[in-house]
């Protein structure tokens, strides 16, 4: 029970007491926050209660409001009403999630701009151009015994380009995007002792602050996440790869060669000072990451070089001294570059990051283009209509203007309780 010094008002936040309604004893000063309709989160009328923090009183709160006729809420509840209200649409929603998901700044900032309808706002100029050329073919088809063609073709196919250059851009963007939402992996292996362990605290130390740290799974792998250019990089450290000495070193030799085939990107150590029969070694590794994206690593760049460096056809060479800090940033950049993720300063807004858009935006495309043929190819305008439509209904998917319900059901139960 709440015990106010005043009844609640609209849109203002009373200090008051917190009664355990067993004990008549005080649990805690809070503060309830009373946002009127249509003024609040979900635009119905919404109380908050923002007490201390301590887990045990908070389940005393849902207790007792549970107990006076309350009922915890779904995953994503909050968020679904917002949208079922009409005050943010499903990307808006989908960005709350990504926003309470963000695991590195940038990825919060995409999330915020997404919030803030940096994805729905250019899609609505591209519906309004595909709806006004939708209407005036229809009309065209209800007047048609009067054989006037309301548009000629070639204006039918400039409002066609009209939509798909827009469309394509941001289709376009999901590459980086996806880059941005999901991340890479990146193993490093080489021979013991080349430096791979002194890399990664290079590739590590300007992000440790604000990244969160995964302790090592298994005794030999040890990974963190770093932000590139807000990318979230996996580093995963193996155990060096030889030749094995024993079963031991074997089984951990294999989990370095399972970590590097699972990585998106897989960094090849070696060091100036290799002697020959070691070049010899990190040639075979080369080899064995052919195909991949891989960048050969020259470290000890710093020490005085006693052969030629070994080096792989298409495998990128980035001279690096994990002592002294020189090439790093170049090696940062050949890792960004491996993905494409170094247009990462271009793509501001309208970013691509999740894959249910990136469908929607490819299936809209592909009806767009059946469009421009059908265009080309003279068909009667009503087959071409049923192109438009077919371009338009996933433009209103994205948006949420016509969804399912089980869409609906699979995107807010992917949120956490009370949000
Ligand atoms: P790992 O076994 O491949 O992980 O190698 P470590 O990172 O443990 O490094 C092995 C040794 O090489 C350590 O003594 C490091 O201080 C040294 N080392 C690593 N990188 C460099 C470098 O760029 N230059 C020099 N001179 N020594 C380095």
């Amino acid at each position: 029970m709440l015990r106010l010094p005043r009844p609640l008002e609209a849109n203002r936040a009373i200090f008051g007491e917190l009664i355990d309604v067993q004990t008549q004893e005080r649990l805690d000063e809070v503060v309830a926050t009373f946002f009127a309709a249509p003024h609040s989160y979900t635009t119905d009328d919404v109380v908050e209660i923002s007490a201390h923090g301590s887990p045990v009183v908070l389940r005393r709160i849902v207790e007792m409001a549970l107990a006076a006729g309350a009922r915890l809420a779904e995953p994503g509840e909050f968020t679904m009403r917002a949208f079922l209200h009409g005050r943010i649409d499903l990307t808006q929603a989908e960005a709350v999630r990504d926003l309470i998901d963000a695991q590195t700044l940038f990825q919060a900032k995409t999330a915020a701009q997404q919030l803030e309808g940096a994805l729905s706002r250019p899609v609505q100029p591209i519906k309004k151009t595909l709806v006004d050329l939708i209407a005036t073919l229809e009309a065209g088809v209800d007047f048609a015994e009067d054989d006037v063609s309301v548009l000629p073709d070639d204006q039918i196919l400039a409002r066609i380009a009209a939509v798909r250059a827009p469309l394509q851009q941001l289709a376009d963007s999901f590459t980086y995007g996806k880059l941005v939402h999901e991340g890479l992996t990146l193993a490093i292996i080489g021979r013991p002792n080349v430096g791979k362990s002194s890399l990664f605290n290079r590739l590590v130390e300007r992000e440790r602050a604000i990244v969160t740290a995964t302790p090592g799974t298994t005794r030999d792998l040890v990974s963190e996440t770093v932000a590139l250019e807000g990318i979230p990089i996996h580093l995963v450290d193996t155990a060096g790869i030889r030749a094995a000495a024993d079963e031991a070193e074997r089984i951990g030799i294999q989990k370095t060669y399972e970590a590097a085939a699972e990585a998106d990107v897989v960094l090849v150590v070696t060091e100036a000072n290799a002697s020959a029969a070691d070049q010899h070694h990190d040639q075979k590794m080369l080899a064995a990451v052919a195909g991949r994206k891989a960048v050969l690593v020259a470290n000890k760049s710093d020490l005085a070089p006693t052969s030629t460096a070994a080096v792989s056809k298409g495998i990128p060479r980035v001279a690096t001294s994990a002592l002294t800090g020189a090439g790093i940033a170049e090696l940062r950049a050949e890792i960004l570059r491996q993905v494409g993720g170094e247009r990462a300063a271009l793509q501001e807004g309208g970013l691509l990051t999740n894959a249910r858009h990136q469908a929607l935006i490819a299936e809209s495309l592909a009806a767009l283009a059946k469009a421009d043929q059908a265009t080309a190819a003279r068909v009667p305008h009503e087959m071409l209509l049923l192109d438009l439509y077919a371009t338009l209904r996933p433009l209103d998917a994205l948006t949420g203007q016509t969804s399912a319900d089980d869409i609906l059901h699979l995107i807010f139960g992917s949120f956490c309780i009370g949000k």
